[in-house]
């Protein structure tokens, strides 16, 4: 599994951030298959330049396919995730489909000789579209594992449906990185007034 730069320690929690609500209304930041493309690229996935010209490749060929593998992955993780975190038996179809991507998956290592010492490249195949969805299926997969979707929450604010993961030891943190920021900015703000 590779490692992935989310300030959510899971991929899978960006991905499913990728759609939200603002103030009831549902934003879709995935429209096109180039935005699918700059999503995966900006998270350090496909970096390989073969890799890279494989995905631009689909990208031109077949854009409404690969946009809606994503789309229709996150719809069923979102489903799986949901009924995870309420103690629910999962989904059959969604479930379904998870672990055929999860069975799908193929990969070659090669060790490389760093700075940092040896290390183990891993690379995933490429023989299908739907191989690129693979790492954000993985990422699910080890959330679940890991027992620790009870770590991840849907930010307090009504008007905001950020998922985030909470780090905090209580488990006791109830706002998005935005929203907290902001509920901090106006605590002090209303503490300046009193203070006057
Ligand atoms: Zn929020």
């Amino acid at each position: 599994m590779s490692d992935s730069p989310s300030p959510n320690k899971y991929l899978c929690i960006d991905f499913l951030n990728t759609e939200y609500a603002l103030k009831n209304t549902r934003v879709e930041t995935l429209t096109t298959a180039a935005q699918v493309a700059d999503w995966l690229l900006a998270q350090g996935l496909f970096a390989e330049p073969a890799d890279q010209a494989r995905l631009q490749s689909w990208v031109q060929q077949v854009p409404y396919e690969l946009l809606a593998l994503f789309q229709a992955l996150r719809a069923d993780m979102r489903q799986l995730l949901t009924a995870w975190q309420q103690q629910q038996p999962l989904p059959q179809a969604e479930l379904a489909r998870l672990q055929a991507l999860l069975q799908s998956s193929s990969r070659s290592s090669t060790l490389v000789k760093g700075a940092e010492g040896w290390q183990l490249h891993s690379r995933l195949a490429l023989p299908r579209p739907a191989a690129l969805t693979i790492p954000v299926a993985e990422s699910l997969a080890s959330l679940l594992l890991a027992d620790e979707a009870g770590r991840i929450k849907s930010c307090a604010n009504s008007a905001c449906s950020i998922l985030f993961y909470d780090t905090t030891k209580n488990r006791g943190r109830i706002w998005c990185s935005a929203c907290g920021t902001r509920a901090k900015a106006l605590r002090y703000y209303h503490k300046q007034k009193t203070a006057d």
